[in-house]
């Protein structure tokens, strides 16, 4: 017995020195083959190309109808370029205008206008959270999302195997008085963005309403390829997501701008939120959300912030703190939550897909 207890703690001492072979190491993070399926270069620069290319990426940039970004044909003008230069890493998502929306003319000219920019190379169309949270239609009633009135559009993406990367609502927080927010990067955005703050604006649609209406779209359209961007803006809780999951099985999550959400509740109990990602490991798909804004006084910050002219260490900093999250089970700050979050490590076959295979997947359907 006692023999035994030694062998075995000689097994643990050479654990501790040789690496584990099943899961990935930080110094495995550039070499790994890994998509970013959400952020958005708004900037008519290389400078996030070279930055993807330098840290072993490809890119799904995302446009979208955001008041924040450019106009949106000067969105696509950047994504048209950037792709051009470096067709195999850089992806783009296009997205469409609410103008006309109930008009006579808005479905047939919003299909028009989505295929012209699938011919142009875009693998998924976004839809933005003003829808149910800004647009109105004539009567005065928020349009959300499960509105008849885009019915021809999504009946148009399914049949043509196009993804719909849907976010819709806000963090939870969102609906919380900011000292009451469970991340800093929540407080600092809903700080800048008083109008997008819904505790301030109870006469707004509830984040239960918003939610439910979004669950009744996914469900009335079981073969549209759904993903819900941000974790489906069911960020607080790895539990309400999986049901999430588990009521639609066309539908996955992106990660973006969520990952402090994350690891507020692994540190609070590590081994539900590692098993939820083992459980859904095809469903999940890494995201950032990274910005690249061009030079603009008019420009406000982004979530995550990020300083112009020093994008490119930003860019690697971010990844890498998410490579040793998810990765390895290596311990670091994380300012955003004030305090250590111990990393998962999820096996390599997981960080695969979640990296790269499921992403793959997801925007190479689409049908001629
Ligand atoms: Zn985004």
């Amino acid at each position: 017995m006692k023999a035994w207890v030694m062998f075995a703690c000689a097994l643990s001492a050479a654990a501790l020195v040789r690496a584990d072979p099943s899961t990935y190491a930080d110094a495995d993070f550039p070499h790994v083959r890994k998509f970013d399926a959400h952020v958005h270069a708004n900037a008519d620069t290389h400078v996030f190309l070279d930055a993807a290319r330098q840290d072993g990426f490809e890119l799904l940039s995302i446009n979208v109808d955001y008041p924040d970004f450019p106009p949106l044909e000067v969105q696509a003008r950047i994504a048209h370029a950037l792709q051009a230069a470096d067709p195999a890493r850089f992806h783009f998502a296009t997205t469409f205008s609410m103008k006309g929306f109930g008009g006579a003319d808005w479905t047939a000219q919003t299909n028009r206008q989505i295929d012209a920019e699938i011919r142009n190379g875009a693998l998924a169309v976004k839809v933005w959270k003003n829808v149910g949270m800004v647009e109105k239609d004539r009567a005065g009633h928020f349009i959300m999302l499960d509105d008849p009135g885009f019915d021809g559009v999504i009946a148009h993406l399914e049949a043509r195997h196009i993804p719909l990367i849907a976010h819709q609502a806000e963090p939870k927080n969102c609906w919380l008085p900011l000292e009451a927010m469970t991340t800093e990067n929540d407080r600092s955005y809903f700080r800048d963005h008083p109008e997008y703050h819904m505790y301030l604006h109870p006469e707004l649609p509830s984040y239960e309403t918003l939610m439910a209406a979004r669950d009744r779209f996914v469900g009335r359209h079981p073969h549209l390829s759904f993903v819900g961007a941000h974790m489906a803006s069911l960020e607080w809780s790895v539990d309400r997501l999986a049901i999430f999951l588990d009521e639609h099985p066309n539908a996955v999550v992106d990660l973006a701008a969520r990952m402090t959400q994350v690891q507020y509740q692994s540190n609070a109990d590590y081994g539900k939120v590692r098993g939820f990602f083992m459980r859904y490991q095809d469903r999940i798909l890494y995201g950032s959300d990274l910005t690249e804004e061009p030079a603009s006084a008019a420009a406000r910050a982004q979530n995550p912030p990020v300083e112009p002219g020093a994008f490119r260490h930003e860019a690697d900093a971010f990844w890498r703190s998410d490579w040793t999250y998810l990765a390895t089970a290596g311990v670091q700050h994380i300012d955003a939550i004030k305090a250590d979050a111990k990393g998962l490590a999820l096996p390599r076959h997981v960080i695969d897909k979640i990296y790269y295979a499921n992403a793959k997947r997801i925007f190479e359907r689409i049908a001629p």
